[in-house]
């Protein structure tokens, strides 16, 4: 199923303009059924297994996955980890060096080419221990050369 992404986009040449910025959630059809089964699935336990006897949002008589998705678009929020703007193996290579940029790499949540399971930012700080890593190596390497 083809995933939509939203965009981060420069608005001016000035750096201290704020960019653009659009997360367009739930605009891919997978992201719309997993909000739909997610609800389903949560109904599922509320009523089964906590014993609810009456469900007040998104209310019981919303079935089909569109009415769930819509649901999802009104109570949904997103927990502020956004990733995967500069997703890696798009715009970055393995080394996170930008693609046909010659010398400059991206480091932080955007090369992330998926949301992790968990939070964000110990995930961010793996992929900056790596570059770190690799750049002592490559320094090291060029040191030894000269
Ligand atoms: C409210 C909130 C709560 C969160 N809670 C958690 C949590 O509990 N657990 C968890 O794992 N993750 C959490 N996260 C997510 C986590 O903070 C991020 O995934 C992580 O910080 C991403 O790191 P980053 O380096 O990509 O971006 P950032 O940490 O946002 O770093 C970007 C840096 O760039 C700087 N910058 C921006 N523009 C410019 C510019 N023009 N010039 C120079 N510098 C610039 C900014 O000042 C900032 O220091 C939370 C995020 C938010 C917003």
């Amino acid at each position: 199923m083809a995933r939509c992404f939203g965009q981060v986009r420069v608005t001016s040449a000035d750096v201290r303009d704020k960019p653009a910025i659009d997360n367009a959630y739930l605009t891919s059809a997978e992201d719309r059924l997993v909000a739909a089964k997610g609800l389903r699935l949560t109904r599922e336990i509320m009523c089964e297994f906590a014993g609810a006897n009456q469900e007040v949002l998104p209310g019981p008589e919303l079935t089909t996955d569109e009415e769930l998705a819509k649901a999802a678009e009104q109570v949904g929020t997103s927990i502020f980890h956004p990733v995967g703007t500069c997703a890696m193996g798009d715009v970055v290579d393995s080394s996170l060096g930008v693609n046909g940029v010659q010398g400059l790499k991206v480091c932080d949540a955007s090369v992330m080419p998926r949301i992790t399971s968990g939070n964000t930012n110990t995930p961010t700080m793996a992929i900056a221990e790596i570059l770190a890593g690799m750049l002592e190596e490559e320094w090291r390497h060029n040191r030894t050369k000269t």
